[in-house]
């Protein structure tokens, strides 16, 4: 299908946040011809290294913000802690994709509840709590185990909290800070899965399928894609994705996860409205990527094929962890200097024991500080079965920490 006015090669496109997901979106982007530039309050970031402009200014210096979007043809966003006061100031100049309402309601896990609830897509039961009082209540009313979640994100990390005894209770309400807050039941489920899609300016609706995600200290570990699940599951799971889009009008790539339960039903956990960490396997596992798909349909190009390039892909994240003689903490973040990266750093992983294995292929984000828990890098396979893939980027990365 024709799309009008479509924004092509040699045109800019700015991205507001400068993490992994940037670099990936800015390095397809720069392979078909873009230019990109990008915006946050860092410097020498992911995104800026790979990107052609990197300005570096608060999110609320709405000139600096301005600016930018003199500079750019069309924005977008790789995180969803950007205020709408920043999307609303680009938008007064370009197309934002998706747009600032999809990110108003992804940036609050009320609200997002809410949405859902109102669209009709199931997900777990919850409570909005905003006092201790209200969170006894609360527990009483769902009267199960719990999980306390700030509504807002980004509260240092410290954003959720277990209550599976009443003697939990205070304990959990302190350690979200005490702010508002979502209680919802705890779900037991069967695994996580996720279904990542893109939507185009026209309405066309793509998906990658749903995958299999497994998770360490809530932190994504592996990917396995596509998802061990039968296919009443799979197609529910794909029709609320889609659902979702249309209710939000998305115009770029969105994630939504999902809990499944015992008896196979799909519960939506939560959305991002923008590539996910669980979409990393299809830069090297699927004809088109998750980030190319958000150049295109940003760009309001057809979107691409999604299909797969072998029967199975699997995805291991690599965290800061990792690092030999690892000793920082949160606080104390070890610092490499530039000539610690490379192969043959001292100082990091030993890269190229990952890569024995010629189908493995690594990925990663140019990040200077190791940290414990941050995301540092990925590693990818294919396979003719999901257990081969996940086999060989599960021995890759064992190999690092030898
Ligand atoms: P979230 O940041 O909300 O995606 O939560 C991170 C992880 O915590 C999820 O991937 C689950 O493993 C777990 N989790 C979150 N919410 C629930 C819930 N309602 N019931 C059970 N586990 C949960």
């Amino acid at each position: 299908m024709n799309i009008p006015n479509p924004i092509l090669p040699g045109a800019t496109i700015g991205v507001l946040g400068s993490g992994q997901l940037g670099r990936m979106f800015a390095i397809a982007a720069r392979q078909m011809g873009y230019r990109v530039a990008t915006l946050s309050p860092d410097s020498d970031t992911p995104t800026g290294q790979v990107a052609d402009i990197e300005v570096t200014a608060s999110y609320d210096d709405l000139d600096a913000v301005r600016d930018f979007a003199r500079k750019v043809d069309a924005v977008t966003f790789e995180f969803e802690n950007i205020p709408v006061a920043t999307v609303d100031a680009v938008a007064e100049f370009v197309p934002v994709r998706p747009s600032g309402q999809a990110l108003h309601v992804a940036q609050n896990r009320l609200r997002e509840k809410e949405f859902l609830t109102k669209i009709g897509v199931p997900c777990a039961p919850y409570r909005y709590v905003d006092s201790l009082d209200l969170l006894r209540s609360s527990l009483k009313e769902l009267n199960k185990p719990g999980i306390l979640k700030t509504a807002g994100f980004g509260y240092d990390g410290k954003g959720q909290a277990k209550v599976m005894t009443d003697a939990d209770t205070a304990a959990a309400w302190k350690s979200v800070g005490e702010t508002e807050s979502v209680l919802e039941m705890l779900v037991n489920f069967e695994r996580e899965v996720s279904v990542v899609g893109a939507r185009g300016v026209d309405g066309t609706f793509v998906h990658f399928g749903v995958v299999d995600n497994s998770h360490a200290n809530h932190i994504l570990d592996i990917t396995t894609a596509p998802a061990a699940v039968p296919d009443e599951v799979a197609k529910s799971a794909v029709d609320i994705a889609r659902t979702i889009f249309e209710a939000l009008d998305i115009v770029g790539v969105m994630c939504v996860e999902f809990f499944v339960t015992e008896g196979g039903h799909v519960l939506v956990n939560e959305i991002a409205p923008r590539p996910h960490n669980s979409g990393h396997w299809t830069i090297d596992g699927a004809v088109t990527s998750q980030f190319e798909q958000q150049v295109r349909a940003v760009c309001g190009l057809p979107l691409g094929s999604t299909e797969m390039l072998r029967p199975a892909a699997a995805m291991a994240q690599l965290l800061g962890d990792l690092w030999p003689e690892f000793s920082a903490t949160e606080t104390e973040p070890q610092v490499l200097s530039p000539q610690d990266w490379g192969l043959g750093g001292q100082r990091q992983p030993d890269w190229a024991a990952a890569l024995v294995d010629p189908g493995v292929k690594l990925h990663l984000y140019g990040k200077e500080e190791a940290r414990k828990g941050r995301k540092m890098g990925h590693i990818t396979a294919l396979g003719q079965t999901t257990d081969e893939a996940v086999a060989k980027v599960i021995a890759a990365r064992e190999s690092l920490r030898s």
